[in-house]
């Protein structure tokens, strides 16, 4: 099983808490789009012989890609890609690009899913992030996907948003859970460096949400989530029906995957590497023919740490045979040592083999798993 990974690092405006890689400045977009093509093509056996799954656009904003952009992208997949395993193509979108005439486009394309980032129904929100939709976009769009077609629609949610209080956040978990959608991805407002709030906070100009109000917002979501049929397959993930984001739980699976574009990271075998974040040295580089990439080694104590990180997140847990032939019996009894108190306190029970993280505990899920990790 594996994936392919596709930064489009581009966006209208930047949002005040993204540290995400983007530019706001759209003048070369095309020509970059040629170099993400140029890649695609220069590293299409990095999967050889793998089953392809899925193929994931994110960013920055993909439904910032005109028609001809799009086309190029998938055009050079199917040239040199073997596609014919995949089951899931996702784009993530905002929802101000989100018009019926695009979304016809967008249901022409190979793509049967989308992400659509509208993190709150709510204009004072959105304003306070600088998204560049309003309330009324975020409403709509998932009733004009769904019109043009689209039955695999996720969207985001942010919560701990300063002032917004758990009444509003209950509206938006009620707007989103009415809306028909079958994924949902939810996730704390968190505070990097180098971003606007980032700035603030280091002048002490912002004041972020207490960590009582965070947890009962994040307890909120799990049981308005229940309630509405959703299955929490991992931490900040909801789904109905079992409709998991299949390009995600590859990631958490430890499944292969090829990242292109800037800033773009791949993992193959115990091998991580990474594009370099910066569109121009991208483009330069791609010029030449070369990807402008960089990688590690992951030692065997980073493979175990990413293996408890990621898979105490989701339902399915840690797989303990699995753990036995990767990293070894001592790695696995240290596992149990440092989890002792956590099984006496119930946060964490054996079933099947698999150490599975108990739903009371799922918001102590980071502390846990750092708990068990090796250096
Ligand atoms: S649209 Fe997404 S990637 Fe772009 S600035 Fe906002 S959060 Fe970041």
């Amino acid at each position: 099983m594996a994936g392919i990974y596709i930064h489009i690092p581009f966006c209208k405006q930047a949002c005040y808490y993204c540290n995400f890689h983007f530019s706001t400045v759209l003048s070369y977009k095309e020509k970059l789009v040629q170099a993400i093509a140029k890649e695609l093509f220069l590293r299409k056996d990095f999967l050889a012989h793998q089953s392809i799954q899925s193929i994931y656009l994110g960013g920055g904003t993909p439904s910032i890609l005109n028609e001809a952009e799009l086309n190029l992208i998938f055009e050079t997949l199917s040239k040199h890609f073997d596609l014919s395993e995949v089951k899931e193509i996702t784009l993530e979108a905002n929802p101000d690009d989100l018009h019926a005439d695009y979304l016809k486009f967008l249901r022409s394309t190979p793509v049967n899913r989308l992400s659509i980032g509208i993190q709150s129904f709510d204009d004072t929100d959105l304003h306070f992030m600088n998204r560049a939709h309003s309330a009324i976009e975020a409403k709509n769009c998932v009733k004009l996907a769904q019109d043009a077609g689209f039955n695999q629609i996720s969207i985001d949610l942010i919560y701990g948003i300063p002032n917004m209080s758990l009444a509003r956040w209950e509206d938006n978990l009620a707007m989103a859970f009415n809306l028909g959608i079958q994924h949902l991805s939810s996730y704390c407002l968190t505070i990097e460096p180098k971003t606007v709030f980032g700035n603030r906070e280091a002048k002490n100009t912002f004041t972020p949400i207490s960590e009582e109000d965070s947890e009962q917002q994040f307890l909120t979501l799990i049981n308005r989530g229940i309630e509405a049929g959703f299955e929490q397959y991992e931490i900040s993930n909801f789904a109905k029906d079992k409709a998991y984001a299949l390009h995600n739980t590859q990631y958490w699976k430890g499944a292969h995957y090829l990242g292109v574009g800037p800033g773009a990271h791949s993992f193959r075998n115990n091998e991580r590497s990474w594009n370099i974040a910066n569109n121009q040295q991208y483009m330069q580089s791609l010029d030449k023919g070369i990807p402008p990439l960089e990688t590690e080694v992951l030692s065997i104590n980073n493979q175990y740490n990413e293996w408890v990180m990621t898979g105490l997140r989701t339902i399915w847990g840690l797989d303990l045979e699995e753990g036995e032939k990767k990293f070894g019996s001592n790695r696995m009894e240290y596992l149990h040592k440092q989890w002792q108190q956590n099984f006496q306190l119930k946060h964490l029970k054996v079933e099947n083999g698999h150490i599975i993280l108990q739903a009371e505990a799922r918001f102590l899920a980071d502390g846990i798993a750092s708990k068990a990790f090796m250096v």
